[in-house]
């Protein structure tokens, strides 16, 4: 579904992603697992057309989407929810799924916008109960669903998740996967960056580790969690030899 091929990055004379390259296929979970500044969101926000990759290829359903606008890749079907969420503090729950379908609005009509947000509150039944309340006093973790539900209007292909465990407590973090895999199991594809890799490589099918902008290892991700180099730098582990 998308190729990354090797994808360079850079902010100014910073080479923020290092001849990158990733593949995710039709309907999986695949993490990217990194540090502060490994390259995460640089790595979406190039996917994305936030940010214009000074060279390699980004191909989506063997369509070149590298350097389209932004709009132009959202119509295409990948989507974003950004990491601490940026949904519109001031604005109702219902007005913020509202507006996850604004590039819908004009051509398929107000009453299937309506049927969508019927859709998302049968996946996130609070979401119907708090439809009035002010977005900004949702809590962390329904703000995350929020931001989920929201760009599910846009009827994405491929969903980009970017940290969606930052500041959740553990449980909320097992419901915010939780979701993410029921969706999954709906058709929907994931690219998760995440630099919490307990929850990253036990709720993905694949994972990419990243550091310094490059791609260090790949795999499945049960093995990654098995793997004593993934153990030490990321798990907190200390491993010892024999172990
Ligand atoms: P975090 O988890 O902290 O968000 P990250 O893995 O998402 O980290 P990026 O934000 O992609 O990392 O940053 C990668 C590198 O690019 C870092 O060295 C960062 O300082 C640099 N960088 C990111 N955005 C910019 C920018 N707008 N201008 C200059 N340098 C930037």
């Amino acid at each position: 579904m998308l190729k990354i091929k090797n994808l360079s990055t850079f902010y100014g004379k910073i080479e923020a992603l290092k001849s990158v390259n990733i593949n995710i296929k039709n309907n999986e979970i695949v993490a990217i697992i990194g540090n502060n500044g490994a390259g995460k969101t640089t790595l979406i926000n190039t996917i994305t057309g936030m940010v214009k990759p000074e060279s390699g290829e980004i191909l989506f359903n063997n369509l070149n989407i590298t350097g389209e606008k932004p709009e132009e890749i959202v119509e295409k079907g990948i989507i974003q929810v950004p990491e601490g969420r940026e949904i519109f503090n001031d604005l109702t729950v219902r007005e913020n799924l509202e507006l996850g379908a604004f590039t819908r609005f004009a051509k398929e009509g107000k009453e299937t916008i309506e049927k969508d947000i019927e859709d998302i509150f049968l996946l996130f039944p609070f979401l119907k109960k708090r439809q009035k309340q002010i977005a900004g006093t949702l809590s962390g973790g329904e703000q995350q669903m929020l931001a989920i539900g929201r760009g599910l209007m846009a009827k994405p292909k491929l969903m980009l998740l970017d940290e969606p465990s930052l500041g959740l407590a553990p449980l909320i973090i097992k419901e915010v996967f939780s979701v993410v895999k029921n969706l999954k199991n709906k058709g929907t594809t994931f690219l998760i960056v995440e630099q919490n890799a307990v929850s990253a490589l036990t709720n993905s099918d694949r994972a990419y580790i990243m550091e310094l902008g490059k791609i260090s290892m790949q795999g499945n991700s049960k093995d990654l969690l098995d793997n004593p180099k993934v153990q030490e730098c990321f798990l907190g582990k200390k491993v010892k030899k024999g172990d």
